[in-house]
């Protein structure tokens, strides 16, 4: 049983960045940027997160054959968090047709047209797929929230702007996710949870090299400046949205090769969760599948073996005979 150790041993090692479904979250309190478990060397880190590439990739190929669950992945972190990065380390194992990335950036004319979900709801991943979102439905409760302005832009009856606007989203957020886990699409929710600190350094490290300088803008900087207010929208959204249907899970930021390893960890703890299958074959297409194996072997040209793989599998199975000998 060493797959139910595997298990085991994920569980145990996300178990404490899991924010339990009802309690309540001040980040700076109850989650540390720099936590590292019981993971203290890089290297330890590389050899898990190697483990868990090659985990993700097996599951993906079950999730796409059983062609019955979907996962969807939301990433949500500050500027400089980490979500390219992890994206990028934590898929390299899997195959590219199976996963789909959607980013989602300020809404366009379009979107603002549609309820606020909309946008969302159009990127979601079909059956056996995994679909990322970088950034996600959580913008609408975090950037928003922190930048009311965006809220008038959204065209929202009276009605919608009055009383708990936020406490209504995240009722009608937790309400989403309840029907697409019940409809067989599991969410997993992770934070990058960065320190101001770290945060400084890496946009000191994206002004000063060439080869980043995409990745900062002024804006970048002028965000910076309401950390304290995203801070406390972070922690109202992890205490309001933590559910059993659909957890969130703070990763701790400030270390990249931790922060991937965790991910890919709480990942493979969801897929291992569906336990997907290949489909078994039924007793009739087993029938048709040797009746076309036979066909196929009729049609073998002259000299050549009926089966070509199994000929040489016997071959070599001679060959090691004779030098046992
Ligand atoms: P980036 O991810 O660096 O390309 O930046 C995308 C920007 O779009 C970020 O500043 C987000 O805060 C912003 N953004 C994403 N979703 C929304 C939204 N629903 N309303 C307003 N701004 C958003
Ligand atoms: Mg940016």
């Amino acid at each position: 049983m060493a797959g139910d150790k595997r298990a085991e041993r994920i569980a145990e090692f996300i178990r404490p960045l899991r924010v339990e479904p009802g309690s309540k979250v001040r980040l700076s309190r109850d989650f540390d940027p720099a936590y590292r478990g019981d993971v203290l060397r890089k290297k330890d880190g590389r050899e898990l997160l190697a483990a868990g590439v090659t985990l993700l990739a097996d599951y993906q190929r079950r999730l796409a054959a059983q062609n019955t669950y979907g996962v969807l992945v939301c990433l949500q972190a500050l500027d400089a968090g980490g979500k390219d990065g992890t994206i990028r380390h934590v898929m390299s194992g899997v195959n590219p047709q199976g996963v789909r990335v959607s980013g989602f950036k300020v809404p366009s004319s379009e979107e603002l047209d549609h309820d606020y979900l909309w946008r969302y709801a159009r990127r979601l991943p079909a059956r056996g797929d995994i679909g990322i979102f970088n950034r996600s439905h959580y913008e609408e409760v975090l950037v928003v929230r922190v930048h009311p302005e965006h809220l008038d832009h959204q065209r929202l009856p009276a009605s919608a702007r009055r009383g708990h606007v936020w406490a209504r989203r995240f009722r009608e957020i937790n309400d989403w996710e309840h029907y697409l886990t019940d409809n067989g699409f599991k969410i997993v929710k992770l934070f990058l949870n960065l320190s101001k600190e770290e945060q400084r350094a890496r946009f000191l490290r994206r002004i000063d090299r060439p080869d980043r300088n995409w990745k900062f803008s002024a804006a970048d900087a002028r965000e910076r400046r309401f950390w304290d207010d995203y801070q406390r929208a972070f922690s109202k959204v992890l205490s309001a949205t933590s559910t059993e249907w659909a957890p969130w899970y703070v990763i701790p930021a400030d270390r990249k090769w931790f922060a991937r390893t965790c991910a890919a960890a709480v990942l493979a703890h969801t897929l291992i969760d569906i336990d997907p299958q290949y489909p078994t074959v039924s007793d009739e297409r087993r029938d048709d599948l040797l009746v076309a194996r036979a066909e196929l072997e009729n049609e073998a040209p002259e000299g050549a073996p009926a089966d070509p793989y199994a000929a040489a599998a016997e071959k070599k199975r001679q060959k090691k005979k004779k030098k046992k000998h």
